[in-house]
């Protein structure tokens, strides 16, 4: 098993209670974790041997050192250097004696993706086409805001949901991505604006040591459905939220899905990460039509899903995301559904006006609308701001990524 694909279970915060509801979707986690199995990435191992150290749980370096002959604490040096100090070359780590440091690089590497492309938008967005090692490309943006921003990163190349708002919706799924190439986005995002090493104390729960920096949260609102790459969205995060490493707050990691029920409870138990859940409609003909995954898990579900999401207080609310699309679902009727379907759901409603891409179907709602929506939302004591679309003049805006790579033959993937 490849160790970007590999099964990991130590998660970094005590497992909170599952409800008991959310037990009775273990059959249904097993299917969808056995799905996304058959979309693996390849084996995180150079054709010349070296594995790649990025994205290895700790427990696994430990052993790879014990196998080289080496002690376990190897590991926790290891660690330090590639996820503290942001170091990819063996010979910078100087508390590592120069023989073993050959040893090493002999047997391993510390990799990034490499950059196939890379966009400035007038407004400070900044968009990467990473390209992997086997070819296939994602894209990553980062959204500057005054002295801090978010870096959105992507989990699959394709979806295989099909969204009819969304650019990347219109690609297949072509694979999931790695722990190595998820971590690794971050990673090199931070490498571009060279803030290594995580400063110092990290940030662990007590969210101090962030500010100031530019790469302060991080957003999972990219290419891809999260809660269909499970396992390795869980690895990488939990690898990004390490205290000894890069060691970003659980609470500046928000994921966003379009609606597995059964994957949610898992999501909140094991990572406790905030939730956005992409709503986009408040009956469930519409939400058929325009997020399909609904018609497995209709609305009625996955609000019950959001009540019981842990650790969702008023202090950390469940963001609801609204694509406002011009005369399909901006009504003032509509808004006053989705306040009552929020009612008792600690809450916050993201409205994203749409961001149209070539091809693409629909409107975006006027400023009327928008303004209109958003004041019902407000009156009713619901945080709504209106997200200002960022990057859309180089496609990098909410729903507009999507890259060339696609599914190779049957035999080639
Ligand atoms: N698959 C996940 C995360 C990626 S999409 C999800 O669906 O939640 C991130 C957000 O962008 C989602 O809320 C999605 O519905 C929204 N989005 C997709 N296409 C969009 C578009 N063209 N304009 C505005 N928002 C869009
Ligand atoms: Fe996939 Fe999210 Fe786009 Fe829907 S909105 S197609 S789930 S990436």
């Amino acid at each position: 098993m490849s160790a970007s694909a590999g099964p990991h279970k130590a998660f970094p915060q005590s497992p909170r209670p599952m409800a008991p509801e959310a037990l009775l979707d273990a059959g249904e986690r097993e299917r969808i974790r056995a799905k996304s199995a058959l979309f693996s990435p390849p084996d995180a191992t150079l054709a010349d041997g070296r594995r790649e150290l990025v994205g290895m749980p700790r427990e696994r370096i430990a052993a790879e050192m014990v196998a080289i002959g080496e002690k376990p604490f190897r590991a926790k040096q290891l660690w330090h250097w590639i996820y503290h100090q942001g170091v990819t070359d063996f010979a910078a780590m100087n508390t590592i004696a120069k023989p073993l440091q050959a040893r090493l690089a002999e047997n391993f590497v510390i990799g990034r993706p490499g950059v196939a492309e890379e966009q400035i938008s007038t407004d400070g967005t900044r968009k990467w086409l990473f390209e992997y090692r086997d070819g296939q490309k994602v894209e990553t943006v980062y959204i500057p805001d005054h002295d801090r921003g978010a870096l959105c990163i992507s989990t699959q190349i394709g979806c295989t949901l099909s969204c009819t708002f969304c650019h990347t919706g219109t690609q297949k799924l072509v694979r999931n991505l790695g722990v190595a190439e998820i971590v690794g986005q971050f990673m090199a995002a931070r490498d571009a604006y060279g803030e290594w090493p995580t400063p110092k104390g990290g940030s662990g729960d007590k969210d101090a040591g962030e500010d100031g920096r530019r790469l302060s949260n991080i957003v999972v609102m990219g290419m891809g459905e999260p809660l269909y790459n499970y396992e390795n969205i869980a690895a990488a995060l939990t690898i990004i939220m390490d205290h000894e490493g890069i060691a970003l707050s659980r609470r500046r990691i928000t994921l966003s899905t379009s609606g597995v029920v059964p994957m949610m409870d898992l999501c909140g138990q094991e990572l406790g990460v905030n939730l956005a859940v992409s709503l986009h409609a408040t009956n469930d003909a519409l939400r058929d039509e325009i997020v399909p995954l609904n018609r497995k898990y209709p609305i009625a579900e996955l609000l019950a899903a959001c009540r019981r999401y842990p650790g969702a207080s008023n202090a950390r609310r469940i963001t609801f995301e609204y694509v406002m699309l011009r005369g399909v679902n901006d009504s003032i009727g509509e808004a006053h559904e989705l306040v009552r379907l929020l009612e008792g759901i600690p809450a916050k409603v993201n409205l994203i006006p749409f961001n149209p891409w070539p091809g693409s179907p629909y409107k975006t709602s006027t400023p009327e609308a928008l303004r209109g929506f958003a004041e019902v939302l407000n009156a009713a004591g619901y945080s709504s701001p209106i997200r200002r679309p960022r990057g859309r003049d180089i496609l990098a805006a909410c729903g507009q990524l999507k890259t060339e790579s696609e599914r190779r033959r049957a035999g080639q993937a």
